[in-house]
């Protein structure tokens, strides 16, 4: 842009002075851009603003919603979105950070797990759905046709996710209601393994020994989220889950938040072994901002985060790169990344880097598109499918809890005779009462 803006004042410049030296041309060129720098301060910032405007951002995983349970327990009513206090982001600074779709994470703690999961993600629906429909900033989104649409009317779209596959209680009726509900995504596990996939955590210790680390259920709920149009997101899983489905899924995937293990040697982010596989699988990794991931530290700044981009980008391409900024899902991030008005600043940088325009307009949108877009490609050629009817076996659950709702069934004649007997009983005092 600052190029062919240069070339044109250059053009008005010499058209009415005839015929001059190749030298001249140039020198005078250099002049004309120098000066134009000077003038305008048309700067990288300038470039990037620019192409924000264009291009504005699509961010893979936002944890507002959990912040409005820890500080507000979702009580809407309570605070105003425009400016929010103690997080990272509102609706003002999403404006000011060129923030046009944001991907908000309905996020339950893996505590929840064999318990109330399935409630809790209800309700952290629930305030993503009201906060994106009480607000006139903001509009509910579903489709790649509803982004498009929301950017028109200029709007801030609402993609929901959820993060951590503890959320459905391995149950694909559970995931159905949810894409009900709005859901597009499913990060497949949290800091905790399912009875089905494992976690790159090794936090708890829940469901370490399976025979595989994706099992036959597993796998059943991708081919259930490729036959609904869901996305299918890494970011959490450990490697050999993340090997597994990428060999496994009909559709592209996402690492929604996660960064490059070669630059920071953390198990959340992802190596250049599977980055390749993901390159094959045509997903995409949007690169998480939080120091932890990308500085190995709580000290991080906007080159640390950088030099992941240029990373990725030498082992797959900018065509496979995003950005997930994982804001309020952690406290310490960047220096000059502090929250969500300033993604600006690692445009820049990259531009800074001599990344062109074209990736990183694909960086910012096009490639999560066109990702989304191929998600409902393969949902549509799967349309003659019949929702699954798979049910996990409840020796794998292993959750006393779990009820089977089925008529019940007496383990022995023993208790049967009990039971006639209980029931003759009442009978006759019933009789003698009356
Ligand atoms: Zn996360």
């Amino acid at each position: 842009m600052f190029v062919t803006t240069c070339l044109n004042m250059y053009y008005e410049e010499t058209t009415s002075k005839g015929p001059i030296n190749i030298w001249v041309h140039f020198l005078r060129f250099l002049f004309i851009c120098s000066q134009f720098h000077l003038i305008s301060g048309y700067s990288n910032r300038d470039r990037a603003l620019q192409l924000m405007s264009h291009y504005p951002l699509i961010d893979g995983h936002n944890d507002l919603a959990l912040q409005l349970r820890i500080h507000h327990s979702n009580n809407l009513s309570q605070i105003d979105l425009n400016h929010i206090d103690k997080v990272a982001t509102d609706i003002s600074r999403l404006r000011a950070g060129h923030v046009q779709t944001q991907v908000f994470a309905a996020y339950v703690v893996c505590g929840a797990q064999q318990k109330d999961a399935v409630r809790l993600t209800l309700e952290q629906l629930d305030v993503i759905r009201r906060m994106c429909t009480e607000y006139q900033d903001f509009e509910l989104v579903t489709s790649v046709q509803e982004i498009i649409e929301s950017q028109e009317r200029d709007k801030i779209a609402c993609l929901i996710s959820i993060e951590g596959g503890h959320s459905i209680d391995s149950s694909l009726p559970a995931l159905r209601m949810f894409y009900q509900l709005g859901v597009r995504s499913m990060s497949l596990t949290h800091s905790c393994n399912t009875p089905w996939a494992e976690s790159s955590s090794h936090l708890y210790n829940a469901f370490l020994n399976r025979e595989s680390s994706l099992t036959h259920f597993g796998k059943a709920v991708v081919n259930e989220m490729n036959r609904l149009g869901m996305i299918v997101d890494l970011s959490h899983t450990s490697w050999g889950t993340a090997l597994a489905v990428l060999n496994y899924s009909k559709a592209p995937v996402i690492f929604s938040h996660s960064s490059s293990f070669s630059i920071c040697n953390h198990s959340r982010n992802v190596p250049d072994y599977l980055l390749r596989e993901l390159k094959k699988n045509q997903g995409l990794i949007m690169v998480n901002f939080y120091s932890p991931f990308v500085a190995c530290s709580d000290k991080g700044n906007v080159s640390h985060v950088a030099d992941h981009f240029d990373h990725i980008r030498s082992v797959i391409g900018a065509e496979s790169i995003g950005i997930g900024g994982d804001f309020d899902g952690g406290e310490s991030f960047p220096q000059g990344l502090e929250d969500v008005s300033k993604y600006p600043a690692i445009i820049q940088e990259l531009l800074r880097r001599n990344w062109t325009e074209n990736e990183l307009s694909g960086v910012l949108r096009r490639n999560f598109l066109r990702v989304f877009e191929e998600v409902e490609k393969v949902r549509d050629q799967l349309i003659t499918q019949k929702p699954s009817e798979v049910h996990i076996p409840l020796e794998q659950v292993k959750n006393p809890c779990r009820l089977e709702l089925r008529r019940p069934k007496f383990s022995s004649n023993a208790e049967r005779r009990s039971l006639n007997l209980l029931f003759l009983t009442s009978v006759l005092l019933l009789s003698i009462a009356f």
